[in-house]
């Protein structure tokens, strides 16, 4: 699934009620939600895994629609390799 699709998705699926939430509980769901991909990565199996990176992914997209941010914008800052030093791999 390409990023835009999945930030469109987030916002058809939880658009509206994620507005009515706002910023800051979307933010404290995104934190949970690394906290559980941090304890799924520690001992997690690959299932557990897999989900909850899908959790934090769809966390960041909604927070980029309620920033107003465009995901692919975001992602194209690694696009051509380190944004520091732009080699693959990096050279830092
Ligand atoms: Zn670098």
């Amino acid at each position: 699934m390409e990023l835009a699709h999945l930030q469109r998705l987030m916002e058809d699926t939880y658009g509206e009620r994620d507005r009515a939430r706002g910023v800051a509980a979307a933010v404290a769901w995104l934190a949970e939600e690394v906290g559980e991909l941090a304890q799924a990565a520690r001992k997690g199996g690959p299932h557990e895994r897999t989900h909850e990176i899908g959790d934090v992914l769809a966390w960041v997209a909604t927070l980029a629609n309620l920033l107003g941010v465009d995901l692919e914008e975001a992602a194209a800052r690694y696009a051509h390799g380190c944004p520091k030093c732009g080699a693959v791999p990096c050279r830092c």
